[in-house]
């Protein structure tokens, strides 16, 4: 699948739930309000989804949400799509979690197909953990962790950087990704849906954390990417690579490689704007069929935008986009 601007559509992200355990103060209000159940698509339709996307070209798709590993039966789901890595078109699953259901699932995971996972993690204090998951024990996203590590998932941590509150804690962080052989990256925060607080107080350039680093860390540039917003850098003294996903200082759009679909079936050719497909209705009449839902995705990607205009101002009090990033997926 190739889009109008000649780049290669090669990476679906699935967001198979908007609903969570956790309250991040950056992500969802306190008293989120969930989709009807019956306007999210079954796991069936899911895996159907998913094969045409697999079909049409897509090597690689993530797991995400909402909380993905929260959603009943989501391991089925998994175990189909790992099935198809290899013969079956896809190169690679990978899931972003918040870590919590870990301790239970990351065997079964791994034996589904999963090589690497993404855990949010934004700090290492068990006080701020809870000021900031709001209804999170940092023990148990701990536990997940390490359970992942011992099933044999590479991991990479995830981290917002918010000002004031992980603000202190970053070298800390890398050195403790370090010791125990994880991957970081940092991720500025983005203006998606309505939350509870002001989002220029929490908007931390990663330009400044990078240059901070640096006092510490020997940050050596690679040329390793994954076609999003992040650049990666080796950590000289750990051999770790640290990332920052910086969607607000560096314009990442010309080498995007990806669309999202939300658990509703609807697809989001760009993390940043309004436009969005309904597949859902496609996958639902039974007229359309196979042709007809890999028909209505090749028009999608014709409408794949060049790129996004996000920002966060003080004279906006609104986001820039007002769906939140559960329903997208990060
Ligand atoms: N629940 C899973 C988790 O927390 O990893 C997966 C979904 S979560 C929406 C995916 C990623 O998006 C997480 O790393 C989270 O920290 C990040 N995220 C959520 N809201 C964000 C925002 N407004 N700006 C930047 N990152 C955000
Ligand atoms: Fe849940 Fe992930 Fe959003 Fe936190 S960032 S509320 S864990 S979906």
């Amino acid at each position: 699948m190739i889009d109008p601007f000649g780049r290669r559509i090669s990476y679906l992200r699935v967001s198979v739930t908007d609903r969570c355990d956790l309250r991040c103060v950056y992500c969802m209000a306190e008293d989120m309000t969930f989709l009807p159940k019956r306007e999210v698509l079954t796991l069936e339709e899911l895996d159907r989804l998913c094969g045409a996307f697999i079909d049409l070209g897509v090597e690689k798709i993530r797991l995400t949400g909402g909380e993905p590993l929260v959603r009943r039966g989501v391991i089925g789901l998994i175990r189909n799509l790992g099935g198809r890595i290899g013969g079956g078109g896809l190169k690679e699953l990978t899931i972003t979690t918040n870590g919590t259901q870990l301790p239970k699932m990351a065997d079964d995971l791994y034996t589904a197909g999963v090589r690497r996972i993404n855990v949010s993690l934004d700090t290492l204090d068990p006080a701020v953990f809870k000021a900031v998951t709001r209804w999170g024990e940092i023990g148990q996203t701990l536990d997940g962790i390490f359970a992942a590590k011992a099933a044999g998932l590479a991991v990479k941590i995830n981290a917002v950087a918010l000002k004031g509150v992980n603000e202190g804690e970053y070298d800390r962080m890398l050195a403790w990704c370090g010791e125990h052989g994880f991957d970081l990256t940092l991720i500025e925060t983005m203006p998606l849906g309505e939350i509870t607080g002001d989002r220029m107080d929490q908007y931390l350039p990663l330009s400044v954390v990078r240059d901070r680093l640096r006092a510490h860390w020997t940050l050596q540039e690679t040329d390793y990417r994954t076609g999003g917003p992040a650049r990666y850098y080796t950590v000289k003294e750990t051999g770790r690579r640290i990332g920052f996903i910086t969607p607000m200082t560096h314009n990442f759009c010309e080498s995007c490689n990806r669309v999202r679909l939300t658990c509703t079936g609807t697809l989001y050719m760009c993390l940043g704007q309004e436009d969005a497909a309904d597949l859902r209705q496609v996958l639902r009449d039974p007229a359309a069929g196979e042709e007809g839902l890999h028909e209505a995705i090749r028009a999608a990607m014709l409408r794949k935008p060049k790129g996004h205009d996000f920002v966060i101002d003080r004279r906006q009090a609104r986001p820039a986009v007002a769906r939140h990033m559960s329903v997208t997926g990060g």
